[in-house]
């Protein structure tokens, strides 16, 4: 399976550090707030990826962070008059059981930055001993300048982006514009630490390094999360673990999800364009969420809209009746769809090619009273990866039959046996839809 590597800009096939196992970590959010559905976008992307990843026999250990200790998160319980690590651990909590609703498992485990302080203020300490880092009046910082290679995954040395500008470490002592901090020194009143060098809090890079290297070692495969992490997050977690452990590269796969947008724009907090997933999970079932995840390629931005959402819910409506609907009868095409959707797979996760294959092939079944027994087996294989399918429909024979002569009574325009019918179906605890020359059937 090839990805795109951020890291050397190609698509590179995956050969791990450790034969048929990958480390994996995904950066998690910042707990002071319900996620909104830009998040859950980054998320669920690295959920399919995973499950793909385990699909493929890889032995996969995901950790996913929780930053619940930041200035988002302080200013967040101050204002409301909350301890700033309830606060936290509140959304902490919040988030997954988002994460459980929308159906993402992959994780093996998720980790808070305060559960790792003690690693966090140990890297510190090795990074003042080796002289990359240096105090000011008002926190320990990175000197970037020491390191010739700062930069090597943005390709940027200063902070430019317009994107990275909420997370600038400002301090007036500070060596060079860029210099990132690792530790803030405690305010009179304010959350803190105890540390040799003194009491505060870290800075948000280290968090990450400081769990990595717990859990995975000084190297590890694949760092996952939005683009927008790429700078100055990602290239100061390069920069703290080289440093630190001199062994190169820190991580050897970077793979970075385009963002969801509303109306052309990024959805953020900060713009105030945000649908909380909460909310999004009470309108839509959180299959035809994932599945509209999953129309788009991770690395490409993705347009939500209440149009697109029901065009997801569409397409799975249409994998859904076929599944219901299959009879007995595999052939040649079957085995062609199964190479050509996980050719797509393996190309850097290409999903829309992937999914276009199998509604290809619905077409050629529908067309040809194709699909049976083996074509089930390989809806059940994408369903492991996707979890998008409904196969739990146990729709009784009887029930089939009256939608089937419902929807001859339709074509003979008899709409009178055609209502009879209806209500017979739904007297038995079925909802019958109509589909241009099919049907959806459910239970109620
Ligand atoms: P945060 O809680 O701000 O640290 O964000 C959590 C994750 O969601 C990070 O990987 C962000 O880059 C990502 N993210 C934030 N906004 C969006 C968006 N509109 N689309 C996709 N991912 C996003």
């Amino acid at each position: 399976m090839k990805i795109y590597n951020t890291l050397t800009k190609k698509k590179e096939t995956i050969n791990p550090l450790e034969k048929g196992k990958l480390n994996i970590f995904v950066c998690g959010p910042t707990t002071y707030n319900l996620i909104h559905i830009g998040n859950a976008r980054t998320f669920t992307s690295f959920d399919f990826i995973v499950n793909y990843l385990r699909h493929k026999t890889f032995r996969v250990n995901y950790i996913q962070n929780l930053t619940d200790i930041d200035d988002k998160i302080i200013n967040a319980a101050n204002e409301a008059k909350e301890d700033p690590l309830k606060f936290s651990e509140k959304y902490c909590k919040e988030f997954l059981i988002d994460m459980k609703d929308l159906g993402n498992t992959a994780v093996s485990k998720y980790v808070k930055s305060t559960e790792e302080m003690k690693n966090i203020i140990s890297q510190i300490e090795r990074l003042l001993e080796k002289e990359f880092a240096y105090k000011t009046n008002d926190g320990i910082y990175f000197n970037i300048s020491i390191d010739p290679e700062y930069g090597k995954l943005s390709g940027r040395t200063a902070l430019q982006a317009e994107d990275a500008v909420t997370r600038v470490d400002s301090s007036s002592e500070k060596k060079n514009k860029g210099d990132f901090c690792l530790w803030k020194f405690a305010k009179e009143n304010e959350i803190s630490w105890d540390a040799p060098f003194s009491k505060g809090r870290p800075g948000w890079h280290i968090e990450d390094t400081a769990i990595t290297e717990k859990e995975f070692g000084p190297q590890y495969d694949i760092h996952g999360g939005a683009i927008d992490l790429i700078f100055p997050h990602h290239e100061a977690e390069i920069a703290q673990m080289e440093a630190i452990s001199n062994k190169k590269p820190f991580v050897k796969y970077w793979m970075h999800a385009g963002f969801l947008d509303m109306k052309k724009e990024k959805m953020s907090k900060s713009i105030g364009n945000i649908i909380t997933l909460r909310d999004l999970l009470k309108q839509q079932s959180k299959e035809t969420i994932r599945f509209f995840y999953a129309s788009a390629h991770y690395r490409n931005r993705i347009e939500y809209s209440e149009e697109n959402l029901e065009n997801s819910k569409n397409g799975l409506d249409r994998i859904n009746n076929f599944i219901l609907n299959l009879n007995n009868q595999d052939d040649k095409e079957l085995e062609t769809t199964k190479k050509a959707f996980y050719a797509a797979l393996d190309d850097d996760f290409n999903t829309p090619e992937a999914f276009a294959k199998i509604f290809e092939y619905i077409s050629y079944c529908n067309k040809n009273k194709k699909g049976g027994k083996d074509t089930l087996s390989f809806f059940k294989e994408v369903n492991n990866i996707f979890k998008i399918l409904n196969f739990n429909q146990e729709i009784p024979e009887e029930i089939i039959k009256l939608a089937e002569k419902r929807l001859k009574a339709k074509k003979d325009k008899n709409w009178e046996k055609s209502d009879q019918l209806r209500d017979q179906i739904q007297a038995k605890g079925f909802q019958i839809e109509d589909k241009e020359d099919s049907y959806l059937l459910r239970p109620n």
